[in-house]
């Protein structure tokens, strides 16, 4: 794995020398994957190409150093414990809405480091009553369609910020249902890039949504009513 993360991180521009680190990572996951449902991907080469090179990816499409990032519904911790161990001055929230997977987190950034990094058992539209506005920059992956993502996700960031949706490139008709979603919160989809993870075939995508003007304040809308009625 290790050989791997390091011509991956190579090809990426990033710091080889964090490659020891990643690799602990998913030393963690996967001892802890045996007793609890962590992850599908078990394989130690996919695992390093499929989690952590595809995490790692995001800090080639947008400026994180210094930012206040939320990882929402951020699981066993993608993207947001590569994208913090590979650039350290990122401010970073793991938020969660399962119990299990945020305790998880809480040892695993105790017995690694990266130090200064919040878990927050919550789900995403109910932190917005007390965070609203305050990110940087929103990540997710792997949580919900894009129209239920940004009523999760924009809330929670700033006016100026961005929320970075990583997507399969198969995503053109889920860009096209959010459309109104994006507009109805505040955002404006600003850039669609798409990127090949290193040392594999498959290529992903991130939908770059800038928000451009505040949230209207009746949105997140409990959780029910945005599964029921996306926008
Ligand atoms: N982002 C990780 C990844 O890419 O491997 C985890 C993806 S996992 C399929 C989806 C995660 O989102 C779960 O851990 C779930 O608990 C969390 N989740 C779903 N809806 C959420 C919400 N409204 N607020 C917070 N977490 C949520």
């Amino acid at each position: 794995m290790l050989e791997l993360l390091r011509t991956g991180l190579r090809e990426l521009g990033l710091d080889e020398g964090k490659a020891e680190q990643l690799a602990e990572f998913a030393r963690l996951v996967l001892e802890r994957n045996r007793v609890m449902n962590l992850t599908a991907i078990t394989d130690e080469a996919d695992f390093a190409r499929l989690h952590l090179l595809d995490s790692a990816a995001l800090l080639t499409v947008a400026p994180f150093d210094g930012r206040r990032v939320v990882d929402v519904g951020t699981g066993a911790g993608f993207p947001g414990v590569p994208l913090r161990i590979l650039c350290p001055t990122i401010k970073l929230t793991l938020l969660d809405g399962t119990r299990k997977r945020v305790d998880f987190l809480r040892e695993a950034c105790d017995a690694l480091g990266p130090d200064g990094v919040e878990c927050v058992h919550a789900r995403a539209e109910e932190l917005a009553a007390e965070r609203r506005e305050t990110y940087d920059l929103a990540v997710s992956r792997a949580v919900a369609g894009l129209n239920v993502l940004c009523e999760l996700c924009l809330p929670l960031v700033r006016v100026g910020g961005s929320f970075l949706a990583m997507k399969s490139t198969r995503s053109d008709g889920e860009q096209r249902d959010a459309a109104r979603a994006v507009e109805t919160l505040g955002g404006r989809i600003a850039r669609v890039v798409d990127y090949a993870i290193p040392s594999s075939d498959v290529t992903h995508r991130v939908v770059v949504i800038e928000k451009t003007r505040p949230t209207p304040p009746k949105y997140p809308r409990p959780y029910g009513q945005i599964r029921k009625k996306p926008l």
